[in-house]
């Protein structure tokens, strides 16, 4: 495969999800390097509860790097370990406070988007954990000072998880007081293996019109563009490159068709030796450009 960068639509928000290791500032090199038009990051370590300090000289750095590469938009995600419908107290408190902080930390990044899951409740029933969502998303957007949306995920559907459904969404976006601060992020992977069928072109339709009236697409700020390792409806979570896993070029052909394919992309494709960051890159832009 051609390793070059290929040209772009100067318009198009592209981009992975991009490592902080060394300091924060480092990713937007990082990001650059791939050709990389947007990204994502995590502002902490994503596997532990503490946060990770942020220095001023660090903030300083990345705001800088970011303006002079010219990237507008970047996108943060939570950490893996919250889980904002738990029914155990203490996990539910280091959630929202996790959640809060992410929100501060995006403010001092200026980073205008936070990407969040919506948790488990672990069998304790779908209604309570929702109530426990609304209540950690009502403080969150509080304190956004309408300057960091937070982005809702869609999940694989996984047994007891919330926000496989559009439905899921759409009620958690009504029942927030301050909604205007909540968007949707779709991730490819996760909704093809909640059942989703982002394949064939009828099926791309049938999700976009769904998505629209029950969500809306205005409202839908962000894509994770993932292959899936598993099949349609399989409720396994499992990330693959792009074209190489079950919904395959084709699949990829139809939603970069649609207007999910106008949207900011942001990769999240494993890291191995099968196919770097720069084919994934090369192997969405080649799509675009033959449509
Ligand atoms: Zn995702
Ligand atoms: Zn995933």
């Amino acid at each position: 495969m051609n390793l070059q960068i290929q040209n772009m639509k100067k318009d198009l928000l592209i981009g992975f999800h991009i490592s902080i290791q060394g300091s924060i500032d480092l990713s937007v090199e990082r990001a650059a390097r791939l050709g990389c038009t947007t990204f994502q990051i995590f502002t902490t370590n994503p596997r532990g509860w503490k946060p990770r300090v942020l220095k001023d000289l660090e903030v300083e750095r990345f705001t800088e790097k970011k303006i002079k590469k010219g990237f507008h938009v970047v996108f943060s995600h939570m950490p893996y370990l919250p889980n904002l419908a738990s029914p155990k107290t203490e996990v539910y408190n280091k959630s929202v406070e996790t959640l809060l902080n992410e929100v501060s930390r995006c403010i001092k990044l200026r980073i205008p988007f936070l990407v969040t899951h919506l948790g488990s409740h672990l069998g304790d029933g779908y209604r309570r954990g929702v109530k426990r969502i609304i209540e950690a998303l009502n403080q969150a957007c509080d304190i956004s000072e309408g300057k960091v949306k937070i982005l809702l995920e869609n999940t694989a559907g996984a047994p007891n998880s919330i926000g496989s459904k559009f439905e899921h969404i759409k009620e958690i976006i009504d029942s927030v007081e301050n909604s205007n601060n909540l968007g949707f992020c779709f991730d490819t992977c996760h909704g093809w293996a909640a059942g989703y069928n982002i394949k064939t072109p009828n099926g791309v339709n049938d999700t976009v019109k769904k998505l629209d009236e029950i969500i809306g697409v205005k409202k839908v700020y962000l894509i994770h563009l993932n292959d899936s390792v598993r099949g349609l409806g399989s409720h396994i979570d499992r990330h693959e490159h792009i074209g190489l896993g079950s919904i395959g070029v084709e699949g990829f052909k139809n939603i970069l068709k649609s207007c999910l394919g106008r949207l900011p992309l942001i990769m999240e494709t494993p890291v191995d030796a099968r196919r770097s960051d720069l084919e994934n890159m090369n192997t969405v832009k080649k799509i675009i450009s033959q449509l």
